[in-house]
């Protein structure tokens, strides 16, 4: 079976070049594609010679075309690339028709593939780089998009349920940014410099700019961080500290995206509003002013890079260096100094937020109510209304208030401990309760921007496309979490994740339905189910997954690129039912690029099973994020 041609060609073959020096060249060959391999051979009169080559076709990362070199003869307008574990194959077609059928051939066979990459290169590798950016490394990581990507790897039937751990799953996706609920994150935090773990057998190393997940902050400076690949250790505050010590001027904002900076700035609108932000990208602080001046009515953002000196001090105009970067914010407070204006009101994205490290209860997750003040009503929703407030006189918080009648309560508070360990920076974290009297108190992080679904329909406007995507990848980023711990939402929708002060999406409400004694809301033939955002095997059957949340993270993406539209607007919940029920989709919103259709596209798969992963998901949006930087 495994040996059975799948299909046999006489294509022409250029020379791999494995070593610098040797020539190119292009060879007949007869290709033979079987499920295993993608072999080649000689071809002499009409007959099949010795095999010059095989690739097992497990190891195939990658098969598309090549945009051809400037002069090319008739003999090689047909090129198609294999890339697989190890080297690169050129390949032409005779016509246009033989190159699609071995692309389609090729495709269906490598589908099940662990290991497809999501970008490709689009020009050839000659005399040592690639044409399309000029890499000298053959195996350099792609700089185009892969879309074929996305159909491949969202439509294999290899998305098998999820291995029983979270770290197993590391060792196998290429994005591996899943914690178990347990093992909490405090913070995400950059290194500041190279280090490795010399004691033991460890083989822990710290990157300079990359990534760590801090796990647990010890005073005596110690911290417990871990790489994106799952990899613990303990390392010194000192390589992190830079990002701790300006943490607590309001003007620093932390990770946000330029896009988000100029948005915040503008919605402050006021000559020298300004704040400090640290680029993921660039791994450096970025000062980032408003200004009206000299000609620009609407007003403009510049953004400063802050340098430093060998001697490490700090400076935005070279004639003007600091021993710290609050030192240097404080002078260009009080003098521009080179800048288009100096720096007068700093925009603030920080709310007063319980910090990560401490649990509010200290451990004990019932709360004790005379502590929280009830500041204003935020908003209403299925439980009951839900008020800012201030615990401890100090922190800004969340307070739902139970409903009487709304909640079936004692198994809220049976599950609600495992929902409070989920402790993941795109996670509304749920902090507590005060259960002891009515209303029962739900205590969670406060979010200054309320629900993304008003947030969108009052400043959709303002938000580019880039900034839509980023909204898409948060929330992906907390299901591909969820996920992992092997925990459905259930709900999700814009309507239940919020805003943060700095503009990052969380989710919120995860699992909450399962809480609700509204029948009508409950059962799938009430009028308050939200049937929009359900999966068929949903609203026919109430069978719920990780899968289903996949439809409906599809919703809330079409939700997001409509800045806030309602799905099938022109139906109602019957009519939904039987549309979606004959293979009726959602349209393409209009800001929505063919891409990004697909993605949604594919979540909207009619069997569960083929719909992609939440880790599929955020690998491609972070390979769309990358190319939206380059
Ligand atoms: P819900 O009951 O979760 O649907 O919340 C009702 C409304 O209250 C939402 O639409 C928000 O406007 C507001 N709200 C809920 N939770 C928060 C929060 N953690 N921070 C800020 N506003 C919130």
């Amino acid at each position: 079976m495994e040996k059975k041609t799948v299909l046999e060609e006489l294509l022409l073959k250029k020379s791999q070049q494995k070593k610098k020096i040797s020539p190119i060249n292009y060879k007949k060959r007869l290709f033979v594609l079987t499920k295993a391999n993608l072999s080649y051979y000689e071809y002499n009169k009409g007959k099949k010679g010795s095999k010059r080559g095989s690739i097992e076709i497990e190891k195939i990362r990658c098969v598309e075309t090549v945009n051809l070199e400037e002069t090319t003869p008739p003999a090689r307008q047909y090129p198609f690339q294999v890339v697989y574990k190890g080297g690169l194959l050129y390949v032409y077609a005779a016509n246009e028709e033989s190159r699609e059928r071995w692309l389609a051939a090729l495709h269906k066979e490598i589908k099940d593939n662990s290991d497809l990459l999501n970008k490709y290169h689009k020009g050839f590798f000659i005399n040592g780089k690639f044409l399309c950016c000029n890499q000298t490394c053959k195996a350099a990581p792609g700089c185009t998009i892969w879309e074929k990507y996305v159909t491949l790897c969202c439509t294999t039937e290899s998305v098998k349920p999820l291995p029983p751990g979270p770290e197993k799953l590391w060792k196998h996706r290429s994005l591996p940014q899943v914690l178990s609920p347990d093992k909490s994150v405090l913070n995400m935090a950059v290194a500041q410099c190279n280090w490795e773990e010399t004691e033991g057998n460890s083989a822990f190393r710290l990157v300079r700019s990359n990534k760590y997940y801090v796990l647990q902050e010890e005073d005596s400076g110690w911290w417990q961080v871990r790489d994106l690949e799952g990899e613990n250790s303990g390392v010194s505050e000192q390589t992190l500290a830079e990002e701790q010590s300006i943490a607590k001027h309001d003007w620093y904002a932390g990770y946000v995206s330029r896009v988000q900076c100029e948005q915040l700035l503008h919605q402050k609108g006021k000559e020298g509003a300004f704040m400090v932000w640290k680029s993921s990208q660039a791994g450096m602080y970025i000062v980032s002013v408003f200004s009206k001046l000299p000609e620009s009515r609407k007003g403009t953002v510049k953004h400063y890079h802050v340098h430093k000196t060998p001697q490490n001090k700090y400076y935005l105009t070279e004639n003007y260096c600091f021993g710290s970067i609050p030192k240097l914010i404080h002078y260009h407070q009080l003098n521009s100094a080179g800048m288009v204006t100096r720096l007068r009101h700093a925009v603030s994205t920080q709310v007063n937020k319980v910090p990560t490290t401490a649990s509010l209860g200290n451990g004990i997750w019932e709360l004790k109510r005379e502590e929280i003040v009830l500041m204003r009503e935020l908003g209403s929703g299925q439980f009951g209304v839900v008020h800012l407030g201030k615990w401890k006189g100090k922190y800004d918080v969340a307070i739902k208030m139970i409903k009487e009648g709304a909640m079936s309560e004692d198994k809220f508070i049976e599950e609600a401990q495992t929902m409070m360990k989920f402790n993941y920076p795109k996670l509304v974290r749920l902090y507590g309760v005060c259960s002891k009297l009515y209303p029962i108190y739900l205590v969670t992080e406060y979010m200054a921007n309320g629900c993304l679904l008003s947030y969108l329909r009052s400043h959709g406007k303002e938000l580019q496309p880039i900034q839509l995507l980023e909204i898409c990848y948060d929330v992906c980023d907390a299901m591909a979490f969820l996920e992992s711990c092997q925990f459905i939402h259930r709900d999700l929708a814009a309507r239940n994740c919020l805003v943060d002060s700095n503009l990052t999406v969380k989710v919120s409400d995860f699992g909450m339905t399962r809480y609700v004694l509204d029948d009508l809301y409950v059962s799938s033939l009430g009028t308050k189910f939200l049937v929009k955002w359900s999966a068929p095997e949903v609203f026919h059957y109430a069978k719920f997954s990780s899968k289903s949340d996949v439809w409906s993270f599809g919703i809330l993406m079409w939700e997001v690129f409509t800045l806030g539209k309602q799905p099938y607007e022109l139906y109602d919940d019957m009519q939904v039912i039987e549309k979606v029920s004959q293979g009726y989709r959602l349209y393409r919103p209009q800001l929505v690029s063919d891409i990004i259709y697909q993605i949604m596209y594919n979540c909207w798969h009619e069997l569960p099973e083929k719909r992609p992963a939440f880790y599929q998901l955020l690998s491609f949006f972070e390979a769309l994020r990358e190319d939206n930087r380059a």
